[in-house]
């Protein structure tokens, strides 16, 4: 009896999965290593030689580089990720890990977001914010004023109710209605309540442009305020005039870092920016909400005066037109998709074209407004992440951003391998611990014993993003396995293995 037991432990196999003859990549940023990397239990197991190991399913990467899988914290998916679990926009460009929730706009219930999540299958690991647009809007709609105590009282209790339920932090939309009608006093409230769960405060700013240097100035405040690690999101300088600006934005980040302040930065590595086109009217025609801006499209005088705003604000960006900005939904009028703004009014008054747009219902844009010399020095930058700011999309429906398909992939084909911007171990460290530590992703971000098998395989010097602004529905291409908690979509279409993550304070 003895014996037979022995033997069929002998020739059981020691391990789910081996990995043979990797260049491991471990997501520290130090230089790669030749290992063999063993999975068991939806874990990394062992990693070295492992002579003699044996596994149930082997993988021989030839010398691809193994990587942890890429952790991508600016999305924006709870919208989208139950109608399409398989997320593959985001499983081919590598991600097993996103948070969603950015911007100021989550969903309002966290507990049974993660209750619903945790009854499907995804192919990536999800957290998530709660979004402070939506907090304020559950209690004071569209309405353009700082709350009352009372009204400031209910918005820190649903705040705190979505941290109980594993919310990462809070997150703002400074720029979008309702949050910016937000007074900072306000946004610093709340953030206290996400710092008593360890949480931290994302933002995009109240401004990332003309003002950029306010706006981090604000963010870096409710941080020293609210006592709360910072990210400030898709760094960006989105207006040609000022250009050029990032190393003074930097600069204004680090001398907050050497005060003792917590602040990390995420950017997508692109030189378009993609929003509703509702950015391009000033916020006051919005407050009140949908039926306040139709009455005020309908009085002549307040029209004409909207039409002015516009064109001013737009001068001011030192822009002559609208022919940045290329329509990428409009579900009123779908052949709209792909045209300019300046295209579509083909010679006509372009600030009435807007208009008549958002009359339309409105829609989303891709506004072609960075520099490559600013993206470029950002990513540079040790303390800013590579993070998409995308959702899961539905393959081949609208022109959407192409960061949604192909964020890490076009990091490591141009900016690694055609520009040399930055080295490939640290682009690596921006999609992977760096991410996992500013948010307590426990046992993830890092390719270490005990830390669990989110991992991609890859040849560094064939992987591409495919997706362009033009053409965007294309999967990123080479990432040639994609294990999330040790599972792969075997058929290259169920999704398996993602877990709603949450954050534990
Ligand atoms: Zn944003």
């Amino acid at each position: 009896m003895t014996t037979l037991l022995l033997t069929a432990l002998a020739l059981a196999a020691d391990y789910d999965l081996l990995i043979t003859n990797a260049r491991v990549v471990d997501g520290s940023g130090n230089p790669w290593y030749h290992a063999s990397v063993a999975v068991k239990d939806g874990k990394i197991a062992a990693i070295g030689r492992l002579t003699g190991a044996k596994a149930t399913e082997n993988i021989d990467a030839q010398g691809r580089v193994l990587a942890p899988g890429f952790i991508d914290v600016h999305t924006h998916l709870e919208g989208s990720i139950e109608l399409h679990p398989d997320a593959l926009n985001f499983h081919r460009d590598g991600v097993t890990t996103v948070i969603t929730g950015n911007c100021g706009s989550s969903h309002l219930d966290v507990a049974g977001f993660f209750d619903r999540i945790s009854r499907k299958q995804f192919s990536v690991n999800i957290a998530t914010f709660v979004g402070h647009n939506t907090v304020r809007r559950e209690i004071m709609g569209a309405q353009k004023r700082p709350a009352t105590p009372a009204e400031l009282d209910r918005m820190r209790a649903l705040v705190e109710k979505a941290m109980q339920a594993g919310a990462v932090g809070l997150s703002t939309g400074l720029e979008y209605i309702p949050g910016t009608f937000a007074p900072t006093d306000e946004i610093i409230e709340l953030a206290k309540v996400a710092s008593k769960y360890g949480g931290v405060y994302a933002s995009h700013m109240r401004d990332e442009g003309e003002k950029v240097i306010e706006a981090i100035e604000e963010t870096i405040n409710i941080g020293r305020q609210a006592k709360i690690p910072v990210e400030i999101s898709h760094i960006k300088q989105d207006t040609k005039k000022f250009w050029g600006m990032s190393g003074k934005m930097l600069e204004v980040i680090e001398s907050a870092r050497r005060e003792g302040l917590d602040v990390t930065v995420d950017q997508y590595p692109y030189i378009a920016y993609s929003t509703g086109i509702g950015l391009l009217v000033p916020s006051w025609a919005f407050a009140g909400g949908d039926g306040e801006f139709r009455k005020r499209l309908a009085d002549p005088a307040t029209r004409a005066k909207l039409r002015q705003e516009i064109l001013e604000m737009n001068r001011r960006k030192a822009y002559d037109d609208f022919s940045y900005v290329t329509i990428a939904n409009h579900r009123a009028n779908p052949a709209l998709i792909g045209q300019t703004i300046t295209q579509i009014a083909n010679g006509g008054d372009e600030a009435e074209t807007i208009l008549k747009l958002l009359e339309a219902g409105g829609g989303q844009g891709v506004f072609k407004a960075m520099s490559e010399a600013d993206v470029e020095k950002f990513l540079q930058h040790p303390l800013v992440a590579v993070a998409s700011d995308g959702s899961a999309v539905e393959f081949g429906s609208g022109q959407p951003h192409p960061r949604s398909y192909g964020t890490n992939a076009r990091v490591l084909a141009r900016y690694v391998r055609e520009r040399g911007v930055i080295r490939l171990e640290e682009a690596i460290r921006k999609m992977t611990s760096l991410p996992a530590a500013r948010f307590n992703l426990k046992g993830r971000g890092l390719i270490a014993e005990g830390y669990w098998a989110d991992l991609v395989l890859f040849d560094p010097n064939k992987v591409t993003d495919q997706a362009t602004f033009e053409k965007p529905h294309q999967y990123a291409s080479g990432f040639d396995v994609v294990l999330v908690n040790g599972k792969s979509q075997s058929d290259g279409k169920s999704p398996a293995g993602g877990q709603g993550l949450r954050h534990q304070p």
